[in-house]
């Protein structure tokens, strides 16, 4: 952490985080047509505050993305909570997610007991949302710092997989590593910053792929994304 001084103004602004939560689930989510029962549930459990600076706090139950530093962000709830219920997961799956960022999005799948395997590129933020995950006691996700675009051949195959950063094409290792039956939900676009969510379902050994609407995430920089984060 930054900055843990208790003494700065974030302390005080999140008064009833559970209260904020069940307010978040039903005003945004359940409003914008969330209706996963377990999704709902994960999203007012995990604590969002807890992903992101003190100074955002505030903010944290809001219906916009939060940055978390280097450039990077957690998307609003509504998305998180989207994303969540088009993977159509169950329990015990094993799911695998790119960019996991302040490890938010890898919480809300544990807390819908999946086993989660998150990658992510950048080493400081690897490394705060491993403490993170660790303080908030957090089980079922693995983390690795690595490039995600090449996926983890050694954990694979995976039911679900899930790239919360957007890049020029579908990396074919993920395909490769997609199990049968599977789904991904990947933002894909040509420029950056731009995507469409795109949905790529493997099922009796055939791939199909639609279009889940407009999106706009953080660059997916690799060997098969973009070279550079923007
Ligand atoms: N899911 C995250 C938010 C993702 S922001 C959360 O819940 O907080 C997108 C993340 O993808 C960033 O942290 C970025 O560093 C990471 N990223 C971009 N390209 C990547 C790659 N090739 N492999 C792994 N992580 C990547």
């Amino acid at each position: 952490m930054e900055n843990s001084d208790s003494t700065l103004p974030g302390r005080q602004l999140v008064p009833d985080p559970v209260r904020l939560r069940l307010r978040m689930v039903h005003e945004q989510l359940e409003r914008q047509g969330i209706s996963d029962a377990q999704v709902l549930d994960a999203m007012s459990r995990v604590p969002r505050h807890c992903f992101v600076p003190e100074a955002l706090w505030v903010s944290a139950y809001s219906a916009f993305p939060l940055s978390i530093g280097h450039g990077q962000a957690i998307s609003q709830p509504y998305v998180v909570a989207f994303m969540s219920e088009q993977l159509h997961t169950s329990p015990g799956m094993r799911v695998l997610e790119i960019g996991t960022g302040s490890g938010y999005q890898a919480a809300v799948l544990a807390a819908m007991g999946v086993k989660v395997f998150s990658i992510e590129r950048v080493p400081a933020l690897h490394n705060a949302a491993r403490e993170r995950l660790r303080n908030l006691g957090v089980e079922g996700v693995t983390l690795r710092l690595a490039d995600g675009t090449l996926g983890w051949p050694e954990e694979a195959p995976f039911d679900r997989i899930i790239v919360t950063a957007g890049g020029p094409g579908i990396p074919p290792p993920l395909l490769r590593q997609l199990a049968n039956p599977g789904i991904m939900l990947i933002p894909v676009g040509d420029a950056p910053h731009e995507q469409r969510l795109v949905r790529v379902v493997r099922k009796e050994g055939r791939l199909s792929a639609n279009s889940l609407g407009s999106v706009n995430f953080v660059n997916l920089v690799g060997s098969h994304g973009w070279a550079r984060p923007a």
